[in-house]
């Protein structure tokens, strides 16, 4: 079977960054799956069905037209119906309504083929929250990133910063303990570790330090 790093924990974590350079430095695909519910949930808010039923979610889900064109050069651009809208999704209000659309069920499942179609030769580094349990339960490493919220609101505050963004850091803390409590509290595919799963606290890491902790993983387990 072709290889999968199953990445997953709570927002803000870093596994993004890690992903990608996972992904990079092994010259495997990425599957950026909190991408794919952040488009579901501008689907659903360009539509407005934010307070629709979930059977209209279900069916945006299953209707999706999302393509990721990767391009070497200027990194992935993420194609909604037929408009690039890659910068829009990682706004807060996108970030909020996937969390609101993501403990249907019949979402999840309407959403799981087209995740799972990211595993191609030569394999796959995979970011979200069900990659161990639930997309790729056979993946032969899983990774789980762990670290408080607090940590992970003041490392969001200073990427805002630098960035030109002025938030405060009550705000994005709230966010962040908000969307935890609806990522680990519903039903479906909760936020948990898989059995299997090596759990790392990024709290005192830097971002050099957990990618050279899962490389050494990577060629220890694969
Ligand atoms: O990872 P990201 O912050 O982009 O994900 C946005 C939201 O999408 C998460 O808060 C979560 O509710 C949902 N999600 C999910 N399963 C995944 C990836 C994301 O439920 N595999």
């Amino acid at each position: 079977p072709l290889p999968v790093i199953a990445v997953d924990g709570p927002s803000g974590v870093g596994k993004g960054t890690l992903c990608s350079r996972l992904a990079r430095s092994l010259g495997w695909h990425l599957l950026d799956s909190g991408a794919i519910y952040r488009a579901l949930a501008l689907k659903i808010i360009k539509d407005a069905l934010v307070d629709a039923d979930e059977d209209d979610w279900i069916q945006a889900a299953t209707e999706l037209d999302l393509h990721f064109e990767v391009d070497a050069d200027r990194g992935t651009r993420i194609m909604l119906d037929g408009e690039n809208v890659t910068a829009r999704l990682r706004s807060e209000q996108c970030a909020k309504v996937a969390s609101q659309v993501a403990p249907v069920a019949a979402v999840r499942t309407a959403l799981l083929h087209r995740q799972q179609a990211f595993l191609k030769p030569p394999g796959l580094v995979a970011d979200g929250r069900d990659m161990g349990t639930v997309v790729f339960k056979n993946a032969p490493l899983k990774l789980f990133l762990t670290a408080s919220a607090t940590i992970r609101a003041e490392r969001r505050y200073k990427q805002l910063q630098s960035a030109g963004v002025d938030v405060k850091i009550r705000d994005l803390l709230k966010d962040i303990e908000a969307r935890d409590q609806r990522d680990s509290g519903r039903a479906v595919a909760p936020l948990v570790p898989a059995d299997d799963a090596i759990v790392i606290d990024t709290g005192d890491l830097s971002i050099d330090k957990v990618y050279e902790l899962a490389m050494q993983l990577v060629h220890d387990n694969l």
